[in-house]
C-alpha cells in the first residue's frame, strides 16, 4: 500500500508566519517599512533599503498584472502529474512587489491550461484568489475580463 504523493508546501518561520496567516484568511499581506514606506518582499525583520527593524505587514489588494509566466508540463513531481499542463505566473501587484503563484479560475481551482487563447499574456491585469493545495492556501491569480 503506497501512501499518495505530496505537494510541496511552504514551511512558515518567524518571518513569514504573518503572511500564511493572512492566506488562511484570505488576504494577502506584505510588509512596508515604517520609515522610508518601501514595500519589502521577501518577509524579512529588518528593511532593506534603511535597515530599521519590523517592518509593518499590510494588506494589499493583490490585484496586478502579468509580467512573467510559464507552463509546467511533465515530467513533474508525482503530485502535479494529473494536473499539468497549468500555467505559473509572475505577477507584478499594484505596490510594484512581484510574487509567483498558480494561474487558477474564479474559485481557486487550478486552470489546466497550456497557456495558448486563455488571456496569459505579460502585462494582462490579473486578480487575487487563493488555491487550497493540501490544506495552505497559496497566493494565485485569475485573469480580469
Ligand atoms: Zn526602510
Amino acid at each position: 500500500m503506497s501512501s499518495p504523493p505530496s505537494f510541496p508546501i511552504p514551511i512558515a518561520d518567524a518571518d513569514t508566519q504573518p503572511f500564511w496567516d493572512a492566506c488562511r484568511r484570505h488576504e494577502l499581506v506584505i510588509q512596508r517599512c515604517a520609515r522610508c514606506s518601501r514595500w519589502l518582499w521577501q518577509p524579512r525583520p529588518i528593511c532593506s533599503s534603511c535597515q530599521t527593524p519590523d517592518p509593518v505587514w499590510t494588506r494589499v489588494s493583490g490585484d496586478g498584472r502579468i509580467t512573467s509566466w510559464t507552463v509546467i508540463r511533465p515530467p513533474t513531481l508525482p503530485a502535479y502529474a494529473e494536473r499539468v499542463p497549468f500555467v505559473v505566473l509572475l505577477v507584478q501587484l499594484e505596490e510594484g512587489v512581484r510574487l509567483l503563484g498558480y494561474l487558477v479560475d474564479d474559485a481557486g481551482a487550478l486552470r489546466r491550461t497550456d497557456g495558448e487563447a486563455e488571456g496569459v499574456a505579460i502585462g494582462a491585469r490579473v486578480r487575487l484568489r487563493f488555491h487550497d493545495q493540501a490544506g495552505t492556501l497559496l497566493p494565485s491569480w485569475t485573469i480580469t475580463p
